[in-house]
């Protein structure tokens, strides 16, 4: 079986730097890519300040943290993951965007590759299609914040052979995370259950039943909830939660995962949350403030 040395992560957003802060770390080097420059080198940045952090927080040694940054190695284009044994792809959950990716990818990859996708919702099979490797191709889905959360989804797609799965749960477990295998079907079990219940927070909102600091509230100390429904839709990112309800609403076809037109009409003014500064909440002063 193909020894995984190298991986390649494409797209350096939010999820994209977490991989590969945790593959670095794990003793592997990391090849990072993204379309966007400026995305590139955000993403670097953020991987310092989270090693930085877990250096404070005595979690890894100040070595680990400059070995970790050694093995990446910031890429110029699909042709340099020629010789990754395993290319993650971490862009935009936009189904033309992966594909076009995939397309671009294969021919530069070497025949043994494996391709891994970090969709949350779009079929591990259809993507799989537009590959030389479908046997080769894997979903692991990675939650956020990469560094923090100890799941890793792995989806097989319907070609997905054993070794290409035996090669997922292998790393899941070497970046010391838990598997939860899931079927290939719209939005697999973390979103499928989770994103209706943030949409349905939505439509709480646009409904007027509550307000964003009301809804938020009600669910975290009356349901438990770490972090809000809008906070935490926010820190997903809103273009991320409207893709992954129209994935559930087209594969399904049920009116019940119809996505909320607030959420669409936030999307539409490129108020994606977290990484835009402004979603339910604004993130430009010092502490958050409701956007309605
Ligand atoms: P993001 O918007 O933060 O980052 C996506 C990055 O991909 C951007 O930097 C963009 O410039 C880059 N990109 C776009 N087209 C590209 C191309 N052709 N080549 C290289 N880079 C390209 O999004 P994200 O939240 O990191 O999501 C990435 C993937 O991870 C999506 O499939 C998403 O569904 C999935 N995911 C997201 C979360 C989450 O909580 N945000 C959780 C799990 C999985």
């Amino acid at each position: 079986m193909t020894e995984i040395k190298t991986i390649g992560v494409v797209g350096a957003g939010l999820m994209g730097n977490g991989i590969a802060h945790v593959c670095a770390l794990a003793e592997y080097d990391v090849r990072l890519l993204d379309i966007d420059r400026a995305r590139l080198e955000t993403g670097m940045e953020t991987i310092r300040g989270n090693l930085s952090r877990q250096v404070a927080r005595h979690l890894i040694t100040q070595d680990a943290m400059d070995h970790a940054l050694a093995r990446i190695r910031p890429g110029d284009g699909l042709t340099s993951l020629g010789d990754c044994e395993l290319t993650i792809e971490a862009a935009t959950e936009k189904p033309e965007v992966k594909r076009q990716i995939f397309m671009e990818l294969c021919p530069v990859l070497r025949p043994d590759a494996f391709l891994a996708t970090n969709t949350s919702s779009i079929s591990i099979t259809r993507l799989a299609a537009v590959t030389d490797r479908p046997e080769r191709f894997i979903g692991l889905h990675f939650m956020n914040p990469v560094p923090v959360m100890k799941l890793v989804e792995i989806i097989r797609g319907l070609a997905t052979d054993q070794a290409t799965y035996d090669m997922a749960v292998g790393l899941t477990r070497r970046l010391g995370k838990t598997v939860a295998n899931s079927e290939d079907f719209p939005a697999f079990i973390v979103n499928r259950v989770l994103m209706p219940m943030i949409n349905e927070a939505i439509y709480t909102l646009y409904e007027g039943v509550g307000t964003v600091e009301g809804i938020d509230t009600a669910m975290r100390l009356g349901a438990n909830h770490p972090m809000g429904p809008l906070e935490l839709a926010d820190f997903i990112g809103l273009d991320t939660c409207l893709s992954i309800m129209q994935v559930l609403h087209e594969g399904l076809a049920d009116t019940k995962y119809r996505p909320c037109p607030l959420l669409v009409k936030y999307v539409e003014a490129g108020w994606l949350g977290r990484k835009t500064k402004r979603g339910f909440y604004d993130y430009r002063g010092d502490i958050p403030v409701p956007t309605r």
